[in-house]
C-alpha cells in the first residue's frame, strides 16, 4: 500500500528523487523532500500540491546528522510519523585515481556513504519503536561492476550492498520488521553527470547516456513497487536499466 504512507526522500530536488516524489504523491503518499537546493524543493512541492498531493520539504545536507534528524522530525510534525525513507542523495565526480582528486573522493564518501548512515541513524529509533518501516537506498550498477574512473564512486555503491543486506538481516533477527530495498540503476537521464569535473570522463559518460539513457520515472516505478508489497514481504535488490545498454 502506498496511499497515506509518509515517505522521506533525500536527493529530491532533481532526477530520480524528484520523479519518485511525484509518482508516490500521485498515488496518495505524503512525501517529505530533502536536498540542498531549497528553491527546487519548493517548486516540486508546489507542483505536487497543485496536483492534489501532499508534500513537505526541508533544505538539508545529508552529510550533517542534525539535518537528517530534522527531516525525520518534520515528517512527524507534518504527517504524524514516518513509514518509508528513500536514501537517494548522491553524486558521481568520477576521475582516474592518478588524477588525485582527493576532495572528490572524500565528498563521495561523505554524501554517498555517510549520508546514508546519517539517514538510517535518524530514522531507526522511529522504526524500532513502531516495529515497522522501510529503508530504500539508491546504489548503482557501479555497485556491482568495477570500471576505470569509478573506483571511489563504485566503492561507495558497493558499500550499500553489504550495508543494506546486513540491515535486513539484523532487523529480521531483532523482530523490528524493517523492510529494505537496494536499487542498482544503470544509465538514467538526470543531472548526475553534471558532478563530473574531468572533461574527458564527462564526455565519455555523456556519450553513453545519450545513447542508452532512460527516464528517472523508470526508477520511481521500482521504488513504488517495493513500497507497495505486503508488509510481510521484502524485495531487497533491483537492478534496473536500459534494455539496450550492454554494460
Ligand atoms: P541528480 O544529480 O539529478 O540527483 C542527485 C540528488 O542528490 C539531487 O537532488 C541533489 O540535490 C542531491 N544531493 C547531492 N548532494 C547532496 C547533499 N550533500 N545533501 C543532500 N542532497 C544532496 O542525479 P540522480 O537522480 O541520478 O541521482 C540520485 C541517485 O541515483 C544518486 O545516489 C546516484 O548515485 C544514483 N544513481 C544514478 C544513476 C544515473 O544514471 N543517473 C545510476 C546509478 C545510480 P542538491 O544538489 O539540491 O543537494
Amino acid at each position: 500500500m502506498i496511499k497515506d504512507k509518509v515517505v522521506i526522500i533525500t536527493g529530491a530536488s532533481s532526477g530520480i528523487g524528484e520523479a519518485t516524489a511525484k509518482l508516490l504523491a500521485g498515488q496518495g503518499a505524503k512525501v517529505v523532500l530533502g536536498a540542498r537546493r531549497a528553491e527546487r524543493l519548493a517548486q516540486i512541492a508546489a507542483e505536487i500540491t497543485a496536483a492534489g498531493g501532499q508534500a513537505a520539504f526541508r533544505e538539508m545536507d545529508v552529510t550533517l546528522q542534525s539535518d537528517n534528524d530534522q527531516i525525520v522530525q518534520l515528517a512527524h510534525d507534518r504527517f504524524g510519523g514516518v513509514d518509508v525513507t528513500f536514501l537517494n542523495a548522491g553524486l558521481m565526480p568520477n576521475s582516474m585515481l592518478s588524477a588525485l582528486k582527493t576532495d572528490d573522493w572524500h565528498q563521495m564518501v561523505d554524501v554517498n556513504v555517510k549520508g546514508v548512515l546519517n539517514g538510517v541513524a535518524a530514522v531507526l529509533p522511529t522504526f524500532m519503536r513502531q516495529k515497522s518501516g522501510q529503508i530504500i537506498a539508491t546504489s548503482s550498477v557501479a555497485g556491482l561492476k568495477a570500471y576505470p574512473g569509478g573506483a571511489v564512486y563504485g566503492g561507495t555503491k558497493w558499500f550499500l550492498r553489504d550495508f543494506m543486506e546486513v540491515l535486513r538481516m539484523e532487523s529480521a533477527m531483532e523482530g523490528t520488521n524493517i523492510r529494505t530495498a537496494n536499487i542498482y540503476p544503470a544509465a538514467i537521464n538526470t543531472e548526475l553527470l553534471s558532478t563530473i569535473r574531468d572533461p574527458g570522463i564527462a564526455q565519455t559518460m555523456q556519450g553513453l547516456y545519450d545513447k542508452y539513457g532512460i527516464a528517472p520515472e523508470r526508477i520511481a516505478s521500482v521504488v513504488a513497487f517495493a513500497i507497495d508489497q505486503p508488509e510481510d514481504t521484502t524485495i531487497n535488490e533491483f537492478t534496473v536499466g536500459p534494455a539496450n545498454q550492454p554494460w
